[in-house]
């Protein structure tokens, strides 16, 4: 039984401080790869095994509330990749928060267009939760920019203990699924940072801040996309689930 009143509470309080304030002190990727060892590329999987891998729990906004309100199709073009910066959310409680609509922002023109921040999978690292269908847009990028009307968001969790480079590990697995199903290059998988939001400063946000160096794609994103395009490299043909 978990104590679900206290848990929102905070949940709330650190998800609204965490998710609108995006300061964050660049910190290098070095030791993951010490942490993770190499991709075992020679070990194949279908996509379903790979989706196996990250222990995929669907757990969606319901249909008609809160961030799904109204019906918004996407054809998807990238996958960018964010992290919560969170220290206390875990990815259950963000699916919470999403699902009974905590994760408000100011609706203006220019700027936020539904009142909510979405987005469709949270990476932890022991599961990843699915928010959203991979065909509906999400509110979590750059306002009415191509980031939002054209891309799925991953958010890596930073909760306290959870084991970050099996975060990362998770997130680079759902990043090759995800370019599998909807027939994407490594190219199309971008930081949040990649994206331009007009009338915010900084434009270019330091997300996800850990794979960035000094808040720009230097050698940690460029590590981060080998990863993804090794486990790529791993898919064989086989049972193929549209998520
Ligand atoms: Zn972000």
């Amino acid at each position: 039984m978990r104590p679900l009143t206290l848990i929102l509470v905070l949940a709330h309080a650190a998800l609204v401080a965490s998710l609108s304030n995006c300061s964050s002190t660049s910190v290098q990727g070095g030791g993951w790869e010490a942490r993770l060892g190499p991709v075992p590329v020679e070990q194949k999987v279908t996509p379903v095994q790979l989706l196996g891998e990250v222990h995929l729990i669907q757990d969606m906004i319901p249909r008609g509330t809160y961030g799904r309100r109204s019906y918004r199709p996407m054809n998807v073009r990238s996958i960018t990749i964010h992290s919560t910066q969170n220290p206390t959310g875990d990815a259950w409680h963000h699916a919470l928060a999403l699902k009974r609509g905590a994760l408000r922002a100011p609706k203006r023109p220019g700027g936020n267009r539904i009142g909510f921040l979405t987005w469709h999978f949270t990476v932890e690292d022991r599961a990843t939760y699915q928010h959203l269908p991979t065909n509906e847009q999400g509110e979590h990028a750059d306002f009415n920019g191509p980031g939002n009307n054209h891309s799925i968001a991953i958010e890596m969790c930073e909760h306290r203990g959870n084991d970050l480079a099996r975060t990362i590990d998770n997130a680079a697995k759902l990043a090759a699924f995800l370019m599998y199903e909807h027939r994407l290059g490594i190219g199309s998988v971008v930081p949040h940072h990649h994206w331009r939001r007009i009338g915010v400063s900084p434009e270019h946000k330091d997300c996800p801040h850990f794979l960035l160096d000094r808040g720009r794609e230097g050698a940690t994103w460029r590590w981060f996309l080998d990863r993804v395009q090794s486990q790529y490299s791993r898919i064989i043909p086989g049972p193929m689930p549209r998520i």
